[in-house]
């Protein structure tokens, strides 16, 4: 088995030079190196070399028809991987980037069909995180980096959950920190006639429509599942994020989902199994089970996207057999902390009112 080492980054040019000389020297003999960005970690191959892209798929159990999103430092590299930039793409860029968007371009032949799932489209990310740029540009400009956990499991936020997956399977892990968004980032489709939302992330369709005006949104945000839908991001139709219990949302007013919760807890303390819910600051305190984690306040949704996937973690790491978890409805990155819950929780919401189970 290959050794996988730690090493950490401090963002400082100077003091990270021999480490990003390493780093680069990787990606260009086509191995790949896990970084920190601003949303999660990456796990990072050489986005114009075919033989990385299968690396990455493989490292992550990843299926091969599921795009990798390639990562520049500079936005003057766009060129290079895209058939064209339309009007509505230097508005967002001018706006976004660098940040937490991604943004799907017509791509050229430059950018190899393993790295782009065989479509004919190419996303495109410049992340803000400055350990993420420099290693970039160490790299030769162009990385692939799909979020860095072994396919299916929570996004990584820490050097540590990266470990968990990839030990063993690549060379070198880049310590950052943990990550400031934690949640991936918003990806916006360009390559059509309007604009669309593919994945809700830190950037919201507000702002997106703000900016643009009219901005459609992909039926697949919203957890519509049909066996034979194709949501416009491949990955939206793969199980993602699941922990190993059984994750249920509940749903309705905050009185009626306290009672419900505590009396499934109550009845799965009655069979012997472990119980646990996600819930906020504000409401920890009300609730019976054998573990309660909160996953910080309701007046601070950032905090809350920043622990989710930690937490889903901790749940596989504490043996939580039954999960519930309080809806996140909040104004700005609400839509994207559901999508994230709902695909963990595999579509199933108790709702408080109708009393049924979906
Ligand atoms: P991840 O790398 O884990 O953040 O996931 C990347 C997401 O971007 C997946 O859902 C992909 O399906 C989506 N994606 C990447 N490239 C494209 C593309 N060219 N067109 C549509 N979706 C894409
Ligand atoms: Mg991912």
């Amino acid at each position: 088995m290959m050794e996988t080492r730690v090493v950490r980054a401090w963002g400082d040019i100077e003091r990270d030079r021999s480490l990003m000389e390493e780093a680069g020297r990787l990606i260009r003999n086509g191995q790949l190196v896990a970084i920190p960005t601003e949303t999660v970690y990456g796990l990072a191959g050489d986005a114009l070399n075919p033989a990385s892209a299968k690396r990455i798929y493989e490292a992550k159990g990843r299926p091969s028809d599921n795009p990798l999103i390639v990562h520049i430092a500079e936005i003057t590299a766009l060129d290079r991987i895209v058939a064209g930039i339309p009007e509505n793409a230097e508005i967002l860029i001018k706006e976004f980037w660098p940040g937490p968007l991604t943004l799907i371009f017509k791509k050229s032949a430059a950018v190899p069909p393993e790295t782009t799932g065989g479509l004919d489209t190419v996303a495109v990310r410049m992340p803000v995180n400055s350990i993420a740029a420099e290693f970039i540009r160490a790299s030769g400009g162009y990385i692939a980096a799909p979020s860095a956990n072994a396919s299916g499991r929570p996004s990584c936020t820490t050097a540590e959950h990266v470990y968990e997956d990839m030990k063993g399977k690549i060379p070198l892990i880049i310590d950052g920190g943990e990550v400031g968004i934690g949640l991936e980032s918003t990806i916006v489709d360009l390559s059509g006639e309007r604009p669309c939302l593919l994945r809700p992330g830190y950037v919201s369709l507000k702002r997106l429509r703000e900016k643009l005006g009219e901005v459609d949104t992909d039926p697949f945000i919203e957890g519509v599942m049909d066996e034979n839908a194709h949501p416009k991001a491949p990955g939206m139709k793969y199980r993602h994020y699941a922990p190993k219990g059984e994750l249920y949302i509940v749903r309705g007013d905050p009185e009626s989902v306290r009672e419900r919760i505590n009396s499934l807890c109550r009845d799965g303390k009655d069979k012997g199994i472990k119980t646990a819910v996600l819930a906020s600051d504000e409401t920890a305190d009300s609730y019976r089970a054998d573990i309660v984690r909160s996953l910080g306040s309701r007046q601070d949704e950032e905090s809350i996207a920043r622990n989710l996937f930690k937490a889903l973690r901790d749940m596989d790491n504490e043996g939580a057999d039954l999960i519930y978890t309080e809806e996140f409805d909040s104004a700005d990155m609400g839509m994207a902390i559901m999508n994230r819950l709902i695909r963990a929780a595999g579509h199933k919401i108790i709702d408080c009112k109708r009393k049924e189970q979906k």
